[in-house]
């Protein structure tokens, strides 16, 4: 892996990024480390009629965008967007935005013992956005089960306190049924590790994110940060 290929991946930066230069600068009287930018990609699409081009008419001005906190030092990228002169309609425009801010956040739920602020304070956003990124994200996630997944995990004593009525009767099949169950399993499968390094997780999940204000989210930030790695656009 080379230098710039590490920093992208350090930086949750895309890598078609080009990194023109890393440099240090104060910015509101703090020292800040500037990373300039451009979009490495040769051709993009016309905006107008969706062909190629690769006929760059001239760079804009860079536009600053407040980036991540680093090991102590807040970032901001310098975005150098292209103009291109289309080859087919001759028309100009602008290419479109190459930097995907959300891919770093994505990154930060994905890590259970990290707090809702505590990813809004270091990505340089509100607690809001880091919501609304997760929602978003998660938009297309199936809301039922349709086919069983490789390990089943039940907390029978979880089920019984939680005085819905159907997991109650699942927990009393399961007591009923539990030497059978047993017996069909000839090797180490059975085993109430998974539930319980679950459970665990869950509750520091729980106790750390302080912030979080509905238990629809909640489920939704679990549901991420255990399947995320499964997810079909896994970042
Ligand atoms: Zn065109």
């Amino acid at each position: 892996m080379t230098d710039t290929q590490m920093v992208k991946k350090l930086v949750a930066l895309e890598p078609d990024l080009d990194i023109l230069n890393i440099e240090e600068a104060k910015i509101k009287e703090k020292i800040s480390k500037v990373i300039h930018v451009s979009n490495g990609k040769k051709r993009v699409r016309c905006i107008y009629y969706n062909k190629y081009t690769r006929n760059v008419h001239d760079k804009l001005k860079p536009i600053t965008i407040k980036y991540l906190d680093i090991a102590g030092y807040t970032t901001y990228l310098k975005v150098y967007k292209r103009r291109f002169n289309c080859s087919n309609c001759s028309k100009m425009f602008t290419e479109e935005n190459f930097i995907n801010g959300n891919k770093k956040i994505l990154m930060d739920l994905r890590e259970y013992n990290l707090s809702l602020t505590y990813i809004a304070e270091h990505n340089n956003v509100s607690d809001n956005t880091i919501r609304n990124v997760l929602k978003k994200y998660m938009k297309n996630y199936p809301r039922h089960i349709r086919t069983l997944p490789s390990v089943v995990s039940f907390d029978e004593f979880i089920c019984r306190e939680s005085k819905i009525e159907e997991m109650i009767e699942a927990s009393n099949t399961i007591d009923n049924w539990l030497p059978y169950i047993v017996n069909s399993f000839i090797d180490k499968r059975l085993t109430n590790g998974f539930t319980e390094g679950l459970n665990n997780k869950i509750k520091v999940i729980k106790r750390i994110g302080f912030g979080y204000k509905t238990f629809s989210f909640f489920r939704l930030r679990l549901l991420y940060i255990l399947n995320s790695k499964k997810m079909k656009n896994s970042i």
